[in-house]
């Protein structure tokens, strides 16, 4: 193989797996041709007796369910008739409401809405979910775990991934018996972090459903459902036992929704031939049937399989809109990693990103790859400064905020001694002092060698065996001290009575308001419209970490003064042939004192000076007042040198070698990567000038050796620098003498 080859192959794309189509399988994406034609027949009675190219009499548990309750026979008629290009063009025509999809969009059978949706081109979806989407405001969800199941760390993580603006915190376990443990220190954490985050314990069914009537989770979405009757058989399962699931948590006053994704049925070897989006609208109108009020789906755990095939990621983003157009919160997946190439992620999460999701991540892993209990994200804990940065480029809300690093240590610190506290309060446990504190310090569960793994087992057997409930915990919180967390707590549960929150689409704001589609509707239409990043979200979304104005940058270089050039004065034209200027700009050694790659420009003029010196030359420092442009100050250095010849240097480090009968852009040699120039390059210039001085021609130098985006990185200080250069420019001064003292 040709080493370009071998170099492509070495790519982190090429750890992906890519499979040819196959509707035998199921590996395909849209428009198998085992997919049946759209159909739907209603009886005098209102009753459908055939759905999508089947009759009554033939019908499978998935077909019976939406036949007896997904179809709204008043729409059904119209919309079955109207023309897929034409439905299709209704979705992405700003003039025509959601409120309208909506209604159509009942009345269209999975089939129906799998070929409509179909049409829309990526850029099409993009516009057709900004207008879908069920609630105005964007949110994101996120995974909070650990290995060790570590209550302090997820209490820790919990109050951290909330600073950062998550509204959702999802838990799990790899051990099933620490879930109610799991369960308490998120609640809790989160609670430290900020009010109203829902949270849920995902888990065994009847586990799961067990921690909701005690109320320590407020939220469950793992009620899974498939497209084909083969996988609910299977599962010892029926859309009927899934409904009744589901109501079991909305009735105790759980926000719920059920998880489906494109690629399941492929995975599960049992998808009838049909398209993995297909499949998907069947699940999806099984969800509206059942009356859930929202869908998890884009693949989830079968992502992959859908990115394998042709057009599969496509498909993924395809149906999250199925879910909007059904009128259900659309909890966009983005969740487990579908690629190991950076590009490709970001690829498949952008257009949602940018079109705005009730949730864009059904499962952001705030959390290490290493602790993320449901295997890694396609967003994690590494990923939230590059996520941050994004909303920043293209102002979005992206439903994150940045977070200082002392806000967090101190959420951080609270957390943990809450769960500290409120374990020993309740007889559940007792931490020492080291895991506490390590806790509060880890990157991850690796940095916590105190964790005591038992001690989750043993807390969750007592919450389970004494019947711990919330109220148990927030009566704990309180009499601990942490009144703002135990009143947090308590609103939860107080909200889960009036169940404002069981709307579609429901999140609390931070003033515990709920943002649903009823209270918070998406009203995007057009320019101008829906949901935008303004006021307060927009300084938010603005305001990074990272960012640096030029007074910060001057405050940061005036730490750097270590020694003085001192000004002789005025620089005069030498006439010792051995003599060669070095030109610095009008900033080094007045404002300016570290160049980008972090030397002072003492050490920099200090390595030019022996660099000349070992070549028999002798160096002389001007500064250049009356220009910013390093040819210039290059040039007119060597009009003053004995030799002709010149080095010049900007404070920033960029730095080259010029002759008095040059033009200025002509020079003979140049540093352009200012970061990467180090002393022994700027020792090795130094001697280059020199042989030049002698009438020689030396080798040129070179940059080294780079593949970062390295202008870029510092391409804002530059910017500064330069700001900075030119406030120093002072024409009438004339060149001046310098001399280094150390
Ligand atoms: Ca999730």
């Amino acid at each position: 193989m040709i080493g370009r080859f071998r170099f492509m192959d070495e790519q982190p794309v090429n750890l992906d797996g890519f499979a040819i189509e196959d509707m035998t399988l199921g590996l395909i994406a849209f428009g198998s041709h085992s997919d049946p034609s759209p159909s739907l027949v209603i009886d005098d009675n209102g009753v459908v007796i055939e759905l999508d190219g089947r009759a009554a009499a033939d019908f499978d548990i998935v077909d019976s369910f939406i036949a007896a309750h997904g179809i709204d026979i008043d729409s059904s008629a119209q919309a079955m008739a109207l023309d897929d290009v034409e439905f299709a063009r209704l979705l992405v025509d700003v003039n025509v409401t959601r409120a309208e999809i909506v209604r159509l969009a009942a009345g269209a059978t999975p089939a129906k809405l799998a070929q409509v949706l179909a049409l829309l081109r990526p850029a099409e979806l993009v516009i057709a979910m900004t207008k879908m989407r069920a609630r105005r405001t964007p949110s994101n969800q996120a995974h909070v775990t650990n290995r060790s199941d570590d209550p302090l760390l997820l209490a820790a993580d919990a109050a951290t991934a909330a600073a950062f603006g998550f509204r959702e915190i999802e838990t799990t376990v790899p051990v099933l018996g620490d879930a109610p443990s799991n369960a308490v220190a998120v609640s809790i954490g989160s609670a430290v972090g900020a009010a109203g985050v829902l949270v849920q314990c995902s888990v065994e069914e009847a586990l799961e459903l067990e921690l909701g009537m005690a109320g320590l989770v407020s939220y469950a979405e793992t009620v899974s459902l498939y497209g084909t009757e083969q996988i609910f058989v299977d599962g010892d399962d029926t859309p009927w036992s899934k409904a009744f699931l589901t109501s079991a948590y909305a009735s105790r006053g759980i926000k719920m929704r059920v998880t489906s994704g494109g690629g399941s049925e492929a995975l599960m070897g049992a998808a009838e031939h049909r398209s993995m989006f297909y499949l998907e609208a069947r699940c999806v109108a099984l969800a509206r049937a059942m009356g859930a009020q929202g869908v998890q789906n884009g693949g989830i755990d079968s992502a992959s399989v859908a990115g394998s095939v042709p057009g599969g990621v496509r498909s993924l983003m395809a149906e999250n809109l199925m879910v909007m157009v059904r009128n259900l919160e659309a909890c966009t997946g983005n969740d487990a990693l579908m690629s190991e190439s950076d590009v490709r992620r970001t690829s498949r999460t952008h257009p949602i990103f940018i079109a705005g999701s009730d949730f864009v991540c059904s499962g952001f892993g705030s959390i290490q790859r290493y602790d993320n209990m449901f295997g890694p994200s396609q967003w994690n804990s590494e990923d939230i400064d590059d996520y941050l940065i994004m909303q920043r480029d293209w102002t979005v809300d992206g439903g994150l905020r940045s977070a200082s690093e002392e806000h967090v240590a101190a959420l951080r610190r609270r957390a943990a001694e809450a769960v500290r506290d409120v374990y020993q309060w309740l007889g559940l446990a007792d931490f020492g002092h080291s895991w506490v504190e390590q806790a509060i310090d880890a990157a991850g569960s690796k940095d916590v060698p105190a964790a005591d793994l038992m001690v989750p087992l043993e807390a969750s057997r007592i919450i389970r065996q004494s019947g711990v409930t919330m109220l148990d915990v927030v009566t704990a919180l309180d009499a601990c001290g942490y009144t703002l967390e135990a009143s947090r707590l308590l609103d939860m549960l107080h909200a889960r009575v009036k169940g404002d929150y069981l709307q579609t689409a429901a999140i609390f704001d931070e003033d515990m308001n709920v943002l649903s589609l009823v209270t918070d509707p998406n009203d995007y239409a057009g320019p101008g419209t829906g949901y935008e990043v303004i006021g307060e979200r927009l300084v938010e979304i603005n305001n990074v970490r990272q960012q640096r104005s030029v007074g910060q940058l001057r405050a940061e270089q005036a730490q750097g003064f270590s020694a003085a050039l001192r000004v002789i004065g005025r620089a005069g034209i030498g006439s010792d042939p051995t003599e060669v200027t070095i030109g610095v700009s009008a900033a080094t050694g007045r404002h300016i004192w570290t160049t980008l790659s972090g030397l002072s420009v003492v050490d920099v003029l200090d390595e030019l000076l022996a660099g000349l010196e070992e070549e028999g030359c002798r160096g002389r420092i001007v500064r250049i007042n009356d220009t910013v442009d390093l040819g210039m100050i290059g040039l007119s250095a060597a009009r003053l040198s004995g030799s002709g010849i010149a080095i010049g240097l900007q404070a920033k480090g960029t730095a080259l070698i010029h002759r008095r009968d040059l033009s200025p852009l002509a020079n003979l040699e140049l540093y352009s990567v200012a970061p990467t120039v180090t002393a022994e390059l700027y020792r090795a210039l130094g001697s280059n000038a020199a042989r030049h001085a002698k009438g020689a021609t030396p080798e040129p130098v070179r940059n080294p050796y780079s593949d970062m985006a390295i202008e870029a990185r510092f391409h804002t200080k530059v910017v500064s620098l330069v700001a900075i250069e030119r406030t120093c420019l002072d024409p009438t001064l004339g060149p001046e003498e310098l001399e280094l003292q150390r």
